[in-house]
């Protein structure tokens, strides 16, 4: 089913808690309904955004505008997971499969929902015994945003246990993709289709193929990495992750944004209700009421003091809806 609302204001709707009025609202149950969104968004021949959880995001609010030109499609297809051992598989696996093919560990594939939360594939994966995402904990958006973004921690990203992918594309309909057509990058899915790399998809569906091992290294590994999580990041402040990707120097190794962003003096500085977080400086924070003009003159500073002091060129890796 399809629901559609007008006026709805996405401050709430966000981890960073920042975002105005979208003139229309719409969210689909069912990948079926989005047959019904294209007709919708052709009659109003206005842009949509696809909206995930709204954890990496950061929206225009009325510090910038007073009602946004564009509308949100929330991907809401929360299907029970669908869990299948198995032993023969019709596309190549992914890489962590791949690796341990020789040790004949038991392979399981789960098929989930776009909108199913991270959360709770972690403790399916605890539960079951499912290994490859534990870096994943403490993450808080939903599967399609996190395929969307290969979202990664503790060297671990989805890309890893990534089998298929169904999308919908306005030329092609709902089609599901193997890995002989997609790939991953740092933060960032590509995927192609009669080779031509897609843009503009709507991921519905997504398949995981999960390897076995024992339950309880699954939650160790989890509760550990929750606990580094915890004493490194403001895993309770209203933040969107990460505001930079971590860069690479001219050696080609990669730097970490946030100890670029604390050496340059970002921690220091706060721009009305916006600051960059005390424990981590890549985490663009607000204290309450912050507003969207003041995260992005913190962000073009933070751009400039780096490129100023270190000749680094910083990428957000938040989104910007502007
Ligand atoms: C406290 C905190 C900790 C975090 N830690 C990490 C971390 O360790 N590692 C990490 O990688 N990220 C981290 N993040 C960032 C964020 O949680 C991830 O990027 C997450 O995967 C985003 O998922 P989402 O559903 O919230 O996507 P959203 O924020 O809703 O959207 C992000 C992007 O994905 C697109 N998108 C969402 N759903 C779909 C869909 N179904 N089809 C097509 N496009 C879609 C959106 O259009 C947008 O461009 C953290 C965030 C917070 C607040």
């Amino acid at each position: 089913m399809l629901t559609i609302q007008n006026n709805i204001e996405l401050k709430n709707k966000t981890t960073i808690r920042l975002g105005g009025v979208a003139p229309y609202y719409l969210c689909i149950k069912e990948a079926k309904d989005l047959l019904e969104f294209q007709n919708i968004e052709t009659k109003l021949s206005i842009p949509f955004k696809i909206l995930g959880g709204g954890s990496n995001l950061i929206i225009a609010d009325n510090s910038l505008y007073s009602e946004l030109p564009f509308g949100i499609l929330d991907i809401d297809i929360n299907e029970k997971p669908i869990i299948t051992a198995i032993t023969k598989t019709a596309y190549p696996l992914p890489p962590l499969a791949e690796k341990i093919l020789t040790q004949n560990k038991q392979l399981f594939s789960v098929s989930v929902g776009a909108g199913y939360k991270i959360p709770k594939l972690l403790q399916l994966c605890k539960e079951n015994g499912f290994t490859g995402l534990e870096g994943l904990v403490g993450v808080p958006g939903r599967i399609g945003g996190a395929v969307f973004m290969n979202a990664g921690a503790y060297k671990t990203e989805i890309n890893d246990v990534l089998y298929s992918v169904t999308l919908f594309h306005k030329q092609y309909g709902l089609i599901t993709l193997s890995r002989e057509n997609f790939y991953c990058e740092y933060r960032k899915f590509i995927p192609s289709y009669q080779h031509t790399q897609l843009t503009d998809f709507i991921i519905t569906n997504v398949e995981f193929i999960f390897p076995v091992i024992e339950k309880h290294i699954v939650t160790n590994t989890i509760k550990e990495n929750l606990i580094t999580k915890k004493n490194t990041q403001p895993v309770n402040a209203f933040t969107a992750g990460c505001a930079f990707k971590n860069p690479y120097n001219e050696k080609g190794e990669k730097l970490s944004a946030g100890r670029l962003l604390e050496k340059a003096g970002l921690k220091e500085i706060n721009i009305n209700d916006m600051c960059f977080s005390p424990i981590h400086a890549s985490f663009l924070q607000n204290k309450g009421n912050g507003r969207t003009k003041d995260a992005l003159e913190l962000l073009a500073l933070a751009k400039e003091k780096v490129s100023a002091l270190f000749n680094i060129h910083l990428e957000e890796e938040v989104k910007l809806w502007i």
